[in-house]
């Protein structure tokens, strides 16, 4: 049996969908127009106005708004309505760069909590469950968001915020905790601190977890699934857009169905801008189709991905993305060379050590160096058929036949590289410092 928070808008025909999204962004193009005089001006720039948006498919004709308008505008350049209005600020976490600010209404905060309740619900969630909030709270829109979402499921909520891990544990294990939402670093970091304390995968409560804000790949997901016996659920969200549940996973745990009724998706090529058809990779673009505190128009959000329409057997018919591919700020340009962190971190896995490493880039003698620092476990040093250096060669030859260039490995002992508690912070690019 599925089960759906909104059935009729999540399982809408794709015609219906459609529909929504003609009828809304004719209304919300209108009111950004008259309400952002920022956009206002990029629109005349542009040579186009409201009367030129009859359809959805007019979206081509839009300017797009980069992180730099965002910032140029901070804090009320791009507001949409009176701060009168207004009931809040979230702000980014500020990852690469200056923080954003979002305002919202009322109205923007019932809708961003509509779509993360429709994620919690896609997760299995119900009025039964009891869902530990491990995101952090305040200015981040992770705690609040699902926070909103959990409500309106009716699961008990468990307002954790992040850190404090034991706390995190005691309340998970004596309040009988069955859903778990924070970062996957954090989720990996909690099942870690759970084995530490004795519990087996099958002591704990839980049945789910929806892991998102930040890049992690299918290795991880697997072994989160494992230490925790959970099934890990990702969700993805931007402060631009509102925060978590601008898309969720559903059972199928395949890509992430993206709320269209909220928030139209384009994929462009990065360099040009054109619009690229579905199944291509590139980078992401979404407009807000009914917020009104901050509207956004075609923002570019940096975020590499595929979308795709195949049918999904959940029965919800909304568009799907795959995971970000990491954002196109955070691809390392090394000896000329692309590198992905999460290149990197499939090697990791599938070589069998923990999401517990660090990669440092520098420039010594005006040639790029990669180092990556990672994390014996305990069972690799309970077995002493291979020695360490024999475990490093190991991984300097997976590395460079996924990548395709050479990286120094450094194995080190358990437990010394940092924990994340909320985003992990895995590289260090000592160019840019
Ligand atoms: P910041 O840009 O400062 O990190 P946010 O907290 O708003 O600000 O984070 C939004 C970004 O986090 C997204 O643009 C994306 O790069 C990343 N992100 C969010 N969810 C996911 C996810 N499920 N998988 C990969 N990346 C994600
Ligand atoms: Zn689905």
């Amino acid at each position: 049996m599925h089960n759906y928070y909104q059935p009729e808008i999540e399982t809408a025909p794709r015609e219906k969908i459609i529909e929504i999204q003609n009828e809304k962004i004719v209304k919300q193009v209108r009111y950004v127009y008259n309400n952002v005089p920022y956009y206002k001006k990029l629109m005349d720039k542009q040579g186009v106005s409201p009367d030129d948006i009859k359809s959805i498919d007019d979206i081509k004709k839009l300017p797009f708004l980069t992180k730099d308008d965002l910032r140029e505008a901070y804090p009320y350049g791009l507001l949409g309505t009176d701060l009168k209005n207004c009931v809040r600020i979230q702000s980014t976490s500020g990852t690469t760069g200056r923080r954003v600010v979002a305002f919202y209404t009322q109205h923007d905060i019932d809708l961003w909590e509509e779509c993360c309740a429709r994620a919690i619900v896609a997760a299995g969630g119900t009025n039964e469950d009891v869902c530990q909030i491990s995101y952090g709270y305040g200015l981040f829109t992770g705690g609040p968001g699902l926070n909103g979402g959990s409500h309106k499921v009716g699961c008990l909520t468990l307002p954790m915020s992040s850190g404090n891990t034991d706390r995190q544990i005691q309340f998970m294990m004596d309040l009988k905790a069955t859903i778990l939402c924070c970062t996957p670093s954090y989720a990996a970091y909690i099942a870690e601190s759970l084995a530490e304390r004795g519990y087996k995968p099958e002591d704990n409560h839980l049945k789910a977890g929806i892991f998102g804000a930040e890049p992690w790949t299918e290795e991880m997901r697997k072994s989160i699934e494992k230490n925790l016996g959970i099934k890990a659920y990702d969700i993805y969200g931007l402060t631009e857009t509102s925060g978590p549940g601008v898309s969720f996973e559903c059972e199928e745990q395949s890509g992430m169905h993206i709320n269209e009724d909220h928030f139209y998706a384009e994929i462009i090529n990065p360099n040009t801008g054109e619009v690229l058809p579905d199944g291509s990779k590139g980078e992401l673009v979404f407009t807000s189709l009914d917020k009104q505190g901050f509207p956004l128009l075609r923002y570019r959000t940096r975020d590499i991905c595929i979308l795709t329409r195949e049918k999904c057997s959940c029965g919800r018919t909304h568009v799907k993305m795959c995971k970000p591919m990491g954002r196109s700020d955070d691809m390392l340009i090394i000896r000329g060379v692309n590198v992905f962190p999460s290149q990197i971190e499939t090697v990791l896995l599938n070589d069998g050590y923990a999401a517990n490493y660090q990669i440092i880039v520098d420039r010594v003698n005006n040639t790029d160096t990669l180092d990556v620092n990672v994390e014996i476990t305990p069972e690799m040093l309970s077995d002493t058929t291979m020695g360490i250096s024999e475990r490093e060669a190991q991984l300097v030859s997976d590395l460079k036949a996924m990548l395709g260039i050479k990286a120094k490995v450094h194995i080190v002992e358990p437990k010394t590289i940092a924990r994340s508690e909320g985003k992990a912070v895995r590289v260090i690019d000592k160019r840019k410092i």
